[in-house]
């Protein structure tokens, strides 16, 4: 096994034991720096990337004492107890502009977004009031400020309202269009190919012969690439030849900033990953405790990180799941590129491996039950698990036992 931890040890220090999952995610993170490389994008296709500047609020919010309801306004205390009987006069609407101050013994018809007229003391719901032959009976006292939404309530001009690496979804496209950053600096997508290695496989759309199969980890692996970058990335097939694997990963390092490698990463005699990755770069890891994914490694290629993934398909998705998806939201500019581990009850036992397991989990009636076939061949599982379980590598879990769940979905 190969350790080379901190970025400040520039030669690998070679370890016999496997790293522990966490100890690899250390790793990783201090090794993983973001890209960086920033353009600007319309705010309309800006979705799920990271914001490479602050959205900064060059007004308070609200911007202008508004109504929070609809009703009636009232210009004083002395109109305000339950039971006055007020002239109604005037309406102030949504977009209508500013409306004139209120007279005593007068109320205003104001609707929800309207700004409020000058001194306004309070408004009424509608529901609250009684109206007759152009007069409104206050049928309760409105106090000061009564669903009134006052200037900068929310936040005032020059409030950060969303940092760097914060990723653009909904809440975020709220601000930017609140401030009328309509084509804000991001940072780019990584650039990943991803490298499917074995003489077995064929494209999705050929039929194999009795020995070969069709290679699923290219679009699964695509599939989880893209939740970050929002396009799939380069694929590349090669056979089990350490040559045309070490020109195929020379010529992805040159075009990526990410190449995830399947197959050949354990130690078997066509399994060549981790000799060309040392070879053509540095292996910072090659092996973790982890069930499934015990082979994976961790390198880079001049500035190209790099992943050797197990090809069996269920270690390859876990793998994904708890290594690459860190790594990559950390070269997207992610502010928080962290999985979430929360807690969760399990509904089943699980016999200690030795190593610390990823079970494939689905929720059912308030627990978590095993998601079908756990092998690391299996597929179905895939498509089916809400999330990873982490079960203790030394010890049984008990049916019941609260554990570390992370939700794929
Ligand atoms: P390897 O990690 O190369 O030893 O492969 C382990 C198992 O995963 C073997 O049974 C392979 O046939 C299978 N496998 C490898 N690559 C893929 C792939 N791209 N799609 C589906 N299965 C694969
Ligand atoms: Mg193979």
């Amino acid at each position: 096994m190969i350790y080379c931890a901190p970025t400040w040890q520039h030669r690998p220090i070679v370890s016999s034991v496997p790293l522990t999952y966490c100890q690899a995610m250390q790793v990783i993170h201090d090794v993983v720096r973001p890209v960086g490389r920033t353009t600007t994008v319309g705010l309309e296709s800006s979705a799920g990337l990271a914001l490479a500047e602050p959205v900064i609020a060059a007004e308070p919010y609200p911007r202008f004492d508004n109504s929070a309801v609809d009703g009636y306004a009232v210009g004083f205390a002395e109109d305000s107890a339950a039971g006055s009987r007020l002239k109604l006069k005037g309406i102030a609407s949504a977009g209508g502009g500013l409306a004139a101050p209120i007279e005593r013994g007068h109320a205003v018809r104001i609707l929800t977004g309207a700004p409020t007229p000058p001194h306004a003391f309070g408004i009424a719901m509608q529901e609250d009031v009684e109206l007759s032959d152009g007069t409104v009976v206050l049928r309760q006292e409105i106090r000061q400020h009564d669903f009134i939404r006052r200037q900068g309530a929310e936040f005032d001009a020059g409030t950060e309202l969303a940092g760097i690496g914060t990723v653009i979804g909904p809440g975020v496209a709220a601000q930017l269009a609140f401030v009328g950053m309509i084509e804000p600096s991001v940072f780019l997508a990584p650039r990943v190919t991803v490298i499917a290695t074995g003489d077995e496989l064929v494209d999705p759309s050929t039929i194999p012969t009795e020995s070969q199969i069709r290679d699923t980890n290219s679009r699964m692996l695509g599939f989880q690439v893209a939740s970050v970058t929002r396009t799939l990335p380069n694929a590349v097939r090669v056979a089990d030849t350490r040559a045309l694997l070490r020109a195929a990963a020379q010529k992805a390092a040159a075009e990526s900033d990410l190449i995830l490698i399947s197959g050949g990463a354990s130690v078997g005699d066509r399994d060549y990953v981790a000799s060309v990755i040392a070879d053509l770069g540095v292996v910072h890891f090659h092996g973790v405790s982890i069930r499934p994914g015990k082979p994976t490694l961790f390198g880079c290629i001049g500035a190209c990180t790099v992943f050797g993934l197990p090809g069996n398909p269920a270690s390859a998705f876990v793998c994904f799941e708890i290594f690459v998806l860190e790594a990559l939201r950390r070269l997207a500019g992610w502010a928080t590129p962290e999985i979430h581990w929360t807690k969760a009850q399990v509904a089943f036992a699980h016999r200690a491996s030795g190593r610390e397991d990823f079970v494939r989990v689905c929720w059912r009636d308030g627990a978590l039950v095993e998601a079908g076939e756990q092998g690391s061949f299996g597929i179905n599982s895939l498509a089916k698990a809400d999330a990873l379980v982490r079960l203790p590598a030394d010890r049984d879990t008990l049916a019941g036992e609260i554990c570390p769940v992370y939700w794929l979905k």
